[in-house]
């Protein structure tokens, strides 16, 4: 059995969800927004043992804490190699939306890719490529659960004209890879309020256009 325990943080609110195996106590979470003392402590104070961060995509507002992490927990944090482009572009992009100057490149060296199985005790976390908002875009499938990223919102999907951002693309990733998961699944998207597949197949405006 597994929990999710969801933390709104970073300057743009992404959500980053703790996925816990109950009875191992493993986790990972998925997309690290911040590191600020609360947001530490509060995985500290949840009693698990953090194997890894896995990152939806390589944009800032979701993988500021990481290297704050790595510092506090000796956690590695893994990524699709394709959006490695994105993440050196953290400094330019903090600068553009933020106004930040003198941001860091985060450290990230860990990489995956579509089709790979990550393990927390017996729980099974699979890895599907859904390119379109981002080259190296991932869902990350935990049971029932779909982690969406910024690749589908309720109602919506992420925007596509960033670098390397493309909307046939991502269409083609909704239809092929995430509707293609059974109706009940429920979507935890980077931003924003849950949904489930058959939700979205029915009212999504982005697909339904
Ligand atoms: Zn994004």
């Amino acid at each position: 059995m597994i929990t999710i325990k969801t933390f709104v943080e970073g300057p743009i609110d992404a959500n980053n969800y703790l996925v816990i195996d109950e009875d191992s106590k493993e986790a990972v979470l998925i997309d690290c927004s911040s590191a600020r003392d609360e947001f530490i402590q509060a995985i500290k104070d949840s009693g698990v043992n953090l194997k890894y961060i896995l990152l939806t995509h390589g944009h800032f507002d979701h993988l500021l804490g990481v290297d704050g992490f790595k510092e506090a927990f000796g956690v590695e944090t893994c990524i699709s190699e394709d959006d490695m482009g994105q993440v050196r572009l953290v400094p330019d992009m903090l600068q553009m939306f933020l106004g930040m100057m003198g941001g860091s490149i985060p450290s990230i060296k860990n990489f995956v890719k579509d089709g790979d199985i990550i393990k927390i005790g017996n729980t099974e976390i699979k890895a599907i490529a859904t390119p379109g908002h981002t080259k190296g875009g991932m869902c990350y499938l935990i049971e029932d659960k779909l982690f969406s990223g910024d690749t589908v919102f309720l109602g919506s999907c992420g925007r596509c004209d960033l670098p390397e951002g493309d909307f046939d693309t991502i269409v083609k990733s909704i239809k092929e890879k995430v509707f293609t998961l059974p109706e009940n699944v429920e979507v935890y998207p980077g931003h924003g309020p849950k949904t489930t597949i058959a939700h979205e197949k029915k009212f999504n405006e982005i697909i339904n256009y």
